[in-house]
């Protein structure tokens, strides 16, 4: 009897009056959240959804969000959650692949919702069930059935549905809440990531309540609205993308005031690389550590971490997690899983209580994706002599140009070092001679100095190899985000240069 349910089911026998989530201003307990999941699923039960059904769910980040969550689970069945910023045909994608038997949404969500049920032949529940029947005692469920089928952001064809174990997800939030951060029922986890997302859903909310600490939402992140709830909500531990952390420090740069009373006292980053520029203006200005963790939507998600028994390295993310085992795999052969020596880049590799349990109804996909018990992450990465993990960059993105591999990050890390360069993006242009070009685009810094394409060549030449310094550079206001934050590269094809 392992299910993702009891993490919330524990906290509630164990803290019942604790705050477990801030929802603009609006503070429930333990002991109500649960009364509200096990109501929920009552009604689920009682409208015909049985063990092992699919519901999904999309709502944005707020407390009928942890409602549906743990009362779907808490009916026994498996919770999709629907990405946020999809459109009604993308939502009814969803509901037909997972075969989800309905979806419950509300607010600004609720047209699409409402389409994209009735597309596929769901049924649209507006706002989260409430019985008045007693309420029901929470379904069990076994370690390896499905608690949450998440769908990938599909970057090659449709999105595929990675299906999530309770015991995934059980361990997951339990070893981040316990061996990573030590949360305790004093911390405030401030909610800022997406919770349809497997980050926002395991480590800040599935791992906030398995302590019994409080989750602060917010529905929409900002730099300065982030700032600001540190402060008024009393956040001990921050969670976010890279993006987030530059829009902090750049928020606290404006307003330096806003950063007094705010008392952090950890921060992690994640779902991508973390410039060590922007780690250290973050530093400085809060005077808390960065801790780098790294992981995938099909690792539930944490597999790497800096550990607090292990040491941090800034630009590295750790090492594996407490069950779980890394490796660095020969990229070219897929067949087999061919661990390479430390100091050699291959592909990430996992192991562990962490891999999920495959792609629904795609064999193919599953296959490929998991190769001799180890689960292949399409990331490049190496170890080094002390066991810290870096990640060098994804395969995808990888730029070869005239036949020599250049990792995008590498030349992002010497850019972001311009003092007028704010953000930037590498990424890999057609050119007929040399197959691809480096192309860097640039967001320049509020109010710095102009610069020209020839000065940040000229920038990355001096500090780069003749192969891999960018001999192309075009500016743009924003980089296109995805829906965590993540800059979103697929995106960025032809920006024009102003
Ligand atoms: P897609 O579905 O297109 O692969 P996604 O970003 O939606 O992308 P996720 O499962 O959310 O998929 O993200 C996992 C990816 O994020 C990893 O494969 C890796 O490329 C990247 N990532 C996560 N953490 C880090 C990190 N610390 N450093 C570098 N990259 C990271």
């Amino acid at each position: 009897f392992l299910s993702v349910a009891t993490i919330l089911g524990e906290s509630a026998r164990k803290h019942p009056d604790r705050v477990a989530v801030v929802d603009s201003g609006t503070r429930t307990g333990y002991r109500e959240l649960w009364a509200g999941a096990l109501r929920c699923a009552g009604a689920l039960r009682a409208s015909g959804v049985r063990p092992g059904d699919r519901v999904a769910v999309l709502l944005p980040n707020s407390a009928d969000f942890l409602y549906a969550y743990y009362g779907v689970l808490a009916a026994g069945a498996a919770v999709v959650p629907v990405h946020g910023l999809l459109v009604a045909e993308e939502v009814a994608y969803v509901l037909r692949h997972s075969g989800s038997v309905a979806l419950i949404s509300d607010g600004p969500m609720w047209p699409v919702a409402e389409e994209a049920a009735r597309a596929a032949g769901v049924r649209a529940v507006r706002g989260v069930p409430t019985g008045d029947a007693p309420l029901p005692a929470p379904e069990p469920a076994a370690p390896e059935d499905t608690a949450v089928i998440l769908y990938t952001s599909g970057t090659t064809g449709r999105p595929k549905g990675a299906l999530l174990t309770h015991l995934n997800i059980v361990m997951n939030a339990t070893v981040v809440a316990h061996d990573l951060l030590r949360l305790d029922v004093d911390d405030v986890v401030l909610g800022c990531l997406p919770l349809f997302h497997t980050y926002g859903q395991s480590c800040a909310m599935n791992a906030t309540l398995r302590a019994g600490a409080t989750l602060v939402l917010m529905s929409r992140f900002s730099g300065a609205g982030a700032l600001e709830l540190l402060a008024a909500e009393g956040v001990s531990i921050f969670m976010g993308v890279p993006t987030m952390y530059h829009a902090l420090v750049e928020a606290a740069a404006q307003d330096p005031g806003a950063r007094d009373g705010t008392t952090l006292r950890a921060a992690v980053s994640g779902g991508a690389a973390l410039p060590v520029a922007v780690l250290e203006r973050f530093e400085e200005t809060f005077s808390t550590q960065i801790l780098e963790g790294y992981g995938l939507t099909e690792t539930a998600p944490v597999a790497s971490f800096n550990q607090p028994e292990l040491g941090r390295r800034a630009g590295t993310v750790g090492h594996p997690i407490w069950g779980v085992e890394t490796g660095v795999a020969d990229a070219a052969v897929e067949d087999a899983v061919v661990l390479l020596p430390d100091g050699e880049v291959g592909e990430v590799v996992v192991r562990g209580h962490n891999v999920f349990a495959g792609y629904l109804d795609d064999p193919a996909a599953t296959a490929a994706a998991v190769v001799d018990g180890w689960f292949r992450t399409g990331d490049l990465g190496v170890l080094d002599e002390d066991g810290f993990l870096s990640i060098v960059d994804r395969k995808k993105d990888l730029v070869i140009r005239g036949g020599f591999n250049i990792y995008p990050r590498e030349v992002e890390e010497v850019l972001v070092r311009h003092p007028a360069v704010s953000e930037v993006a590498v990424i890999g242009v057609p050119d007929e001679a040399r197959g691809e070009e480096i192309c860097a685009v640039v967001v320049l810094r509020a109010g710095a100095e102009a610069v020209t394409e020839e000065e940040l060549i000229g920038w990355s030449r001096e500090r780069l190899g003749r192969h891999k310094y960018p001999r192309i550079v075009r500016f743009t206001g924003s980089l296109p985000l995805g829906p965590t934050g993540k800059i979103l590269k697929r995106a960025l094809t032809a920006p024009s240069s102003s």
